[in-house]
């Protein structure tokens, strides 16, 4: 079934909670209509805008939208065992992916647990490569069902092709943009035990005599997450606004010449080395030595337990005041540390 709402409060829609219209919202529930729904979308209004959205929980509204918004509300899983203590998941975009994760764990399969208390949909998550705690999404993915818009067709993508990096997939492609609507992800997970236990505070699991389960890991990444991170039903947010940046090869020594210039102890500039020998440092970390931790600009904050997150700290922000506050924070750290922040967060 398609339903086509006409001029939307976005509010209830985004996790920032920012308020801004959408000229139509074209919502629908089974696989076989999306051809319908994006052509519906491609007629619904003038200018024949459309964009897709999930949860909207990496999505920040800049202005009202004056295009049509093509919500999949795909839901439902099922389940096929593939021998071996392996297990395929096939699930709705339009499912929340916490749902689907809650239920993996109580069922004792391993693999998306740490992902969990992730907002937004399983089609979302698949696109954005959601992660936490040493985890992907698309580590766990092997096949993703997508109308592809340009052909014209229903296609099926395998692991191979999905381009999983960093917060990046085949999807965020520019080539790519618009081209695919994704209706259902295919997960194989494994009933074997299989923790990743690496992050800090879940190495105590490892330590305390209980056998570790899925779903243990899972409450202790929510008891974490709680302690930590905006809850969406109370603060607006998309939780980490910005990626942590990535050094090429090669310019660390630079990169360390600038602390050393700026009274900070080179020992002390907490990063990771990828396996290409390019570094990753912690975009929390240079806003937080900034000093942005807890700062409030109009009506928008930086987190305070976490600096990486901007908040609608009065529930009243609109798009522009968390703009103002992003390119405060982005130009501070430009002008301190020569490095650019790059926003995590879709901008519409
Ligand atoms: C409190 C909080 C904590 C968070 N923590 C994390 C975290 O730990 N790790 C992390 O990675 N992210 C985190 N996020 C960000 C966000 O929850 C994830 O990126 C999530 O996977 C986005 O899913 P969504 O359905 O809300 O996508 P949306 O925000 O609706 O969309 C994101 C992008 O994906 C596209 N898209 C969505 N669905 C589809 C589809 N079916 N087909 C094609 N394109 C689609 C949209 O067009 C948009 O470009 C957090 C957000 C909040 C609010």
């Amino acid at each position: 079934m398609i339903t086509v709402l006409e001029n939307i409060d976005l509010r209830p829609y985004n996790t920032m909670r920012v308020g801004a219209k959408a000229a139509m919202w074209i919502e629908f529930d089974s696989l076989e209509d999306a051809p319908a729904a994006i052509e519906t979308a491609k007629m619904a209004t003038p200018s024949g805008k459309y964009m897709i959205m999930g949860g909207g929980s990496n999505i920040l509204f800049c202005n009202d939208y004056s295009g049509a918004i093509v919500h999949p509300a795909v839901i439902g899983w099922e389940a096929k065992a593939l021998g071996n203590g392996k297990m395929e998941i096939t699930a709705g975009a339009g499912v929340e992916f916490d749902n689907l994760i809650a239920s993996t764990c109580r069922s004792g399969l391993w693999g998306l647990e740490n992902l969990s208390l992730i907002p937004g949909s399983v089609g979302g998550a698949a696109v954005q490569n959601a992660g936490a705690y040493g985890v992907e999404t698309g580590d766990y993915i092997s096949e993703i069902r997508a109308w592809d818009i340009e052909a014209e067709k229903f296609v099926v993508i395998k692991k191979e092709s999905l381009d999983y990096g960093y917060r990046t997939s085949l999807f965020k492609k520019a080539e790519n943009a618009g081209k695919y609507i994704v209706l259902e992800v295919s997960f194989i997970l494994s009933a074997e035990s299989c923790p990743k236990l690496d992050y800090g505070p879940l190495k105590d699991l490892e330590s305390d005599s209980v056998k570790i389960t899925p779903d243990l890991v899972r409450q202790k990444i929510v008891d974490i997450r709680n302690s930590k991170l905006p809850k969406v039903s109370d603060t607006g947010s998309a939780g980490s606004f910005f990626k942590n940046p990535v050094l090429e090869k090669g310019s660390w020594a630079e990169f360390i010449s600038v602390m050393t210039a700026n009274g900070i102890e080179p020992d002390s500039v907490p990063h990771f080395v990828l396996p290409d020998g390019s570094v990753k440092i912690p975009a929390a970390w240079l806003i937080d030595k900034c000093g942005w931790k807890g700062k409030t600009l109009g009506n928008a904050a930086v987190w305070s337990h976490q600096p990486l997150i901007i908040v609608n700290a009065t529930g009243k922000a609109s798009g522009s005041d968390i703009v103002a506050l992003e390119k405060a924070i982005v130009e501070d750290v430009r002008s301190r540390f020569g490095i650019t922040l790059v926003p995590e967060v879709v901008h519409v």
